[in-house]
């Protein structure tokens, strides 16, 4: 209980999401910025928290390297392998539906969004930007071929050494997700920037907002005039200039935010 005088927890939350609701309202244009936190209460472990999940014992740095693929490709899909294996039975979440429901109500533009999770589109996003590419397919990087996620899960499951290959060069296939040592996908960078670049509101959920380039996308909605939300577990370096600060109860957080703007 706060003292007398004092604003409670829930009274400064909900006078934040209050401010949120009325941001919304009063925009042209809401695009979200979505990252890792999003998918948490999914059962999806943001790989930045140490000992949790697929990622314990392993530094992701490093076997999610674009390098560690070139240099050992058994070794690389048996890792790979499990995350793809992890992520079917994942159920999208309340966060992720009310983005998609923002989106239904024409309260929303878009969600840009660093995850490779598939999500977002499960959850009925229909103008979604996978900065990071998705596990939707993969790809040979000799031959012009997508292969599909179902493929790819058959072929994983039916190659002796766990690597899923290419049919044409017989190659290991490579995810469609950005690794670390990739450049992000350019026309999806462009694209995220003249969204953000447009946005009278950009709603961060669930990013740290550190990981370039996407960290430098609330800067371009912040200096061509618009307002920054920030819903998100943990510091961000735009903290001091948010215009709304939830402390990244994402899925409470969003709900509240439909139920203010009578959703
Ligand atoms: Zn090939």
């Amino acid at each position: 209980m706060a003292a007398p005088g004092q604003i409670s927890a829930a009274e400064r939350s909900g006078a934040e999401i209050a401010r949120l609701a009325e941001l919304v309202r009063g925009a042209g244009s809401v695009v979200a910025l979505t990252g890792a936190g999003i998918s948490v209460p999914s059962g999806i472990p943001d790989f930045r928290s140490p000992g949790t999940g697929l990622w314990l014992n392993v530094n992701p740095m490093e076997v999610a390297h674009i390098d560690a693929f070139h240099a050992d490709a058994t070794r690389f899909w048996s890792f790979y392998g499990q995350r793809f294996a992890s992520l079917r039975d994942t159920q999208p979440n309340r966060a992720h539906e009310a983005l998609a429901e923002l989106e239904r109500a024409g309260r929303l533009d878009a969600v840009i969004t660093q995850n490779v999770d598939m999500l977002h589109r499960r959850a009925g996003s229909r103008e979604l930007v996978e900065v990071h590419g998705s596990i939707a397919t993969s790809r040979c990087l000799r031959c012009p071929c997508e292969i599909a996620l179902d493929e790819v899960r058959a072929r994983l499951a039916a190659a002796a050494d766990g690597v899923p290959r290419c049919e044409h060069c017989d190659r290991p296939l490579k995810p469609g997700v950005v690794l670390f040592g990739e450049l992000l996908n350019r026309a999806a960078l462009d694209r995220a920037s003249s969204l953000c670049e447009q946005a009278d509101l950009l709603i961060c959920v669930g990013s740290s907002l550190e990981v370039h380039p996407v960290a430098a996308l609330p800067g371009l909605t912040r200096d061509a005039g618009g307002a920054v939300a920030i819903l998100t577990q943990g510091p961000t370096p735009l903290d001091a200039v948010a215009e709304v600060r939830l402390y990244g109860d994402v899925v409470g957080e969003l709900t509240q935010l439909l139920r203010a703007l009578g959703l």
